[in-house]
């Protein structure tokens, strides 16, 4: 039986919502146990359904990567055309012509700088490959080591990649505050805090003895994801632009999350303006399949194309499905109207957060939405913000799938609720989501 793109009826919850329960951690654990795991045997657009026959929301939307949602038609078909016109699957580095129309699709939704004179490199096949070929680019391009990076950003799992991210030490790389209006470095949110955190990294970027002057590379998100969905200020982003290109130092922004409509602009780097020296490209872009692109300018070419190896570089069915979801976001102004629908989610999350302590904060840019969960019991801090609780959040999450609403965690602690749904709900689905998870918390 094929799936609806209907909202399923919610299951109804196994017990009452959290703040009703008398021991979250029990009861977090029990949902555990009885919803997890869920066997996916059908999925399509925002819907799964498991091996049990429960149809759940999936708000994960494979960390951003399903744009058009599950089994998208112009994705499935995309996919059939290659299998069924008996191209090659694998094909290393030529140019084929699903090939071309991918780089030409792509190529039309860039900012007009980088689409004139932007050389593209096939990495692959994660989002992770991508970071490391823009890093290696940066490096040979300027015969520099250093690289810049910022608290809580997320670049993925390769050693690099893990050091840019905070997630291991490494010595060539230096990690500099990121605004965050919640839980603000320098005590205050906004515009004054994104100015200060700007003049944190112009002050060690001007002091030679800082071991910051001179890198080879600035990495950065527009929207941190992973790191709990914060979103920068577009201020501060042009910030890090005029301090970067002051100083020859390639800009490297990481839209492997944001990419592809998900902030309300095609590419999330629009709201600010600024055009990076390197972008790297994941995620949505493969249509639901890996693909991993860095679009860079020719300027930063003394790195020959196709000196980034890699087997499994520009799959072809990835490529096909790719374009078929560029294409189809571009024809429908699905970025306009995550931007319009997440600012209705948004303003709907703030009702819900006035009505409950344990929520510290709810935030995001278009279809990319941060709930983060406090300690309810705690005393702020003098900004306002309290400790975040994971275990609750925890609860929170379990309590979701009770209600048949899949959604992720994230931030520095594990407490941050995360909605990523495709760009094509619709309205009733977007109310659906919110009423679980309102459902949830009360
Ligand atoms: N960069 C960002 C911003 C990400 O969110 C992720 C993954 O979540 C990555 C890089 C790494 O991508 P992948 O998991 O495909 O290696």
């Amino acid at each position: 039986m094929a799936l609806t793109e209907s909202v399923p009826a919610a299951a109804p919850p196994a017990h009452q919502g959290i703040l009703r329960r008398q021991s979250l951690r029990e009861s977090a654990a029990r949902t555990y146990a009885r919803s997890l795991p869920i066997v996916p045997v059908r999925a399509r657009g925002l819907t799964i359904e498991g091996a049990d026959g429960r149809r759940y929301l999936d708000c994960l939307s494979g960390a951003g990567t399903l744009a058009l949602g599950h089994n998208h038609p112009v994705v499935l078909e995309a996919i059939r055309a290659v299998l069924d016109s008996g191209a090659p699957l694998h094909i290393l580095d030529l140019a084929t012509p699903v090939k071309d129309a991918f780089t030409t699709e792509l190529f039309a939704t860039l900012p007009r700088e980088l689409a004139e004179k932007g050389r593209i490199q096939f990495c692959g096949p994660a989002g992770t490959d991508a970071v490391e070929a823009a890093f290696t680019l940066v490096r040979t391009a300027t015969g520099r080591e250093g690289l810049m990076a910022f608290s809580g950003a997320y670049h993925g799992m390769t050693a690099q990649a893990l050091a840019a991210s905070g997630g291991a030490q490494h010595t060539s790389v230096v990690r500099l505050p990121y605004p965050y209006d919640y839980r603000c470095p320098f005590g205050t949110g906004g515009e004054r805090g994104a100015e200060l955190a700007a003049r944190w990294t112009q002050s060690l970027l001007d002091d030679h003895k800082s071991g910051v002057a001179g890198p080879a590379g600035m990495i950065l998100e527009p929207v941190q994801g992973e790191g709990g969905v914060i979103p920068a200020p577009d201020s501060w982003l042009r910030r890090m632009r005029e301090l970067t290109a002051a100083r020859q130092i390639p800009l490297i922004v990481d839209e492997v999350q944001t990419g592809v409509g998900r902030t309300g602009a095609f590419w999330a780097i629009e709201h600010s303006g600024i055009v990076p020296d390197v972008l790297v490209l994941s995620k949505a872009i493969g249509g639901s399949l890996p693909l991993a692109v860095i679009v860079y300018r020719e300027e930063l070419d003394g790195w020959q194309p196709g000196a980034h190896a890699g087997t499994f570089r520009g799959n072809q069915l990835a490529m096909a499905a790719g374009r078929a979801t560029l294409a189809y976001v571009r024809d429908n102004g699905l970025d306009r109207r995550a931007g319009e629908l997440g600012a209705r989610m948004l303003a709907r999350l703030t009702s819900l957060a006035g009505a409950h302590d344990c929520i510290g904060d709810v935030r995001g840019r278009g279809l990319m939405l941060g709930v983060e969960i406090v300690d309810r019991d705690a005393d702020a801090d003098a900004h306002g913000a309290r400790p975040a609780d994971p275990r609750l959040a925890a609860a929170v999450q379990h309590a979701c799938l009770d209600r048949g609403l899949i959604v992720e965690l994230g931030g520095r602690h594990s407490a941050v609720v995360r909605l990523l749904p495709p760009l094509t709900i619709t309205d009733e689905q977007a109310d659906a989501i919110l009423d679980r998870l309102a459902d949830a918390i009360t």
